[in-house]
């Protein structure tokens, strides 16, 4: 089925970045259209409690702060769409497509918000203790873990980074990676093993998390690369740093991307190589990826497309579009 309706916006991705965006689009009477995804509400759906979103000085769980960005992107007459999208054609100044299924949707300006995933170690454990003491990031969930005796998985910036912010709150901290090589830049490593608590321990690879009788996280199985030995290292909290994976795959080949898979923005704006096309939250940054960045840069993402459809009046084949639109509404 093919809509005949040309949207002004479709917003694809229903977490921080496109909920916030939403907002801001359907203030502006620009009626966007949200394919949000069958599992909406992107890493903060699967996070417990949100300490550090402005506005919530008692802490809110992730998932609720999720129902209240979409309720509030409905409030303003949002429409969504629960399904993923599986296609996108997209132009450069044209009318853009996407499709769920066999479903298409067309629209004069298209924000990517497809976000990011962190990479899994794929062990056993892993999955199962998530918000029992095994984390993805350390900057949302280092400060549970005061006066523990914590790890961090992974050798790169975010690791490090991680590291360093984790290491305020926890006794002591460990860097577990699988080689004696790091990927992190020199600074950042410099930074990690000037700090006091935190040591490092090379190369091990993490085998399995083991919880202990009250159900959280108690140790961390771990097999060193070189000999094989296998350890336990006693923690009451880990963080995976292994990386993340951009949700860039459908529109690869047609929006620039990084080496890395991250869409290229054309900074400080949320605009891509194609006009018409714009990307926002994490499937942008690489630095920061937090829900209150993500947010802000829906905001931006929304007055882009908005100054866009200001500033670029429809083609005549849009117009004649439009108008056997409306006649068929009558
Ligand atoms: P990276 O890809 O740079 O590093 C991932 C690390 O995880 C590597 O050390 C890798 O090991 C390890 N790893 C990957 N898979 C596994 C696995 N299955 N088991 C065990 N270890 C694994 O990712 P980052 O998220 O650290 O960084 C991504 C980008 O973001 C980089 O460009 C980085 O510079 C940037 N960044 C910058 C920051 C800043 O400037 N402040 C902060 C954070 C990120 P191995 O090396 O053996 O492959």
């Amino acid at each position: 089925m093919t809509d005949k309706r040309i949207e002004n916006v479709i917003i694809v991705g229903g977490a921080c970045a496109g909920y916030t965006a939403a907002v801001y689009a359907a203030r502006a009477d620009l009626e966007p259209l949200v394919i949000e995804g069958f599992q909406w509400g992107g890493q903060l759906q699967n996070t417990t409690e949100v300490e550090n979103y402005p506005g919530f000085p008692e802490g809110i769980m992730g998932p609720e702060l999720m129902n209240r960005f979409r309720a509030q992107a409905e409030r303003f007459g949002t429409r969504f769409i629960t399904d993923d999208a599986t296609r996108f054609e997209l132009t450069d100044g044209g009318i853009h497509s996407v499709w769920v299924g066999d479903d298409e949707y067309r629209a004069r300006t298209v924000i990517l918000a497809m976000g990011a995933q962190p990479k899994r170690l794929g062990i056993p454990g892993e999955m199962e203790l998530g918000g029992r003491g095994v984390s993805t990031c350390g900057v949302c969930d280092g400060a549970f873990f005061k006066g523990r005796d914590v790890a961090v998985i992974g050798g790169g910036d975010t690791a490090m980074e991680d590291s360093i912010f984790v290491s305020k709150y926890a006794d002591r901290l460990t860097v577990l990676h699988r080689r004696d090589d790091f990927r992190a830049s020199m600074v950042m490593q410099d930074r990690a093993r000037e700090t006091a608590n935190i040591d490092f321990k090379t190369p091990f690879v993490p085998e399995e998390f083991v919880a202990g009788d009250d159900g959280a996280l108690d140790h961390v199985r771990i097999r060193n690369a070189e000999s094989g030995d296998v350890e336990e290292l006693k923690v009451g909290g880990a963080f995976v740093a292994i990386g993340h994976i951009p949700g860039s795959e459908l529109v690869a080949g047609q929006v620039d991307l990084h080496d890395n898979g991250y869409v290229k923005v054309e900074e400080p704006s949320t605009r891509t190589n194609l006009a018409g096309v714009f990307a926002i939250g994490d499937l942008v940054d690489f630095t920061y990826r937090q829900a209150i960045t993500a947010a802000g840069s829906g905001t931006r993402g929304a007055l882009d497309a908005e100054w866009y459809l200001r500033d670029t009046p429809p083609t005549d084949e849009e117009r004649i579009e439009a108008a056997e639109e409306a006649a068929e509404a009558v």
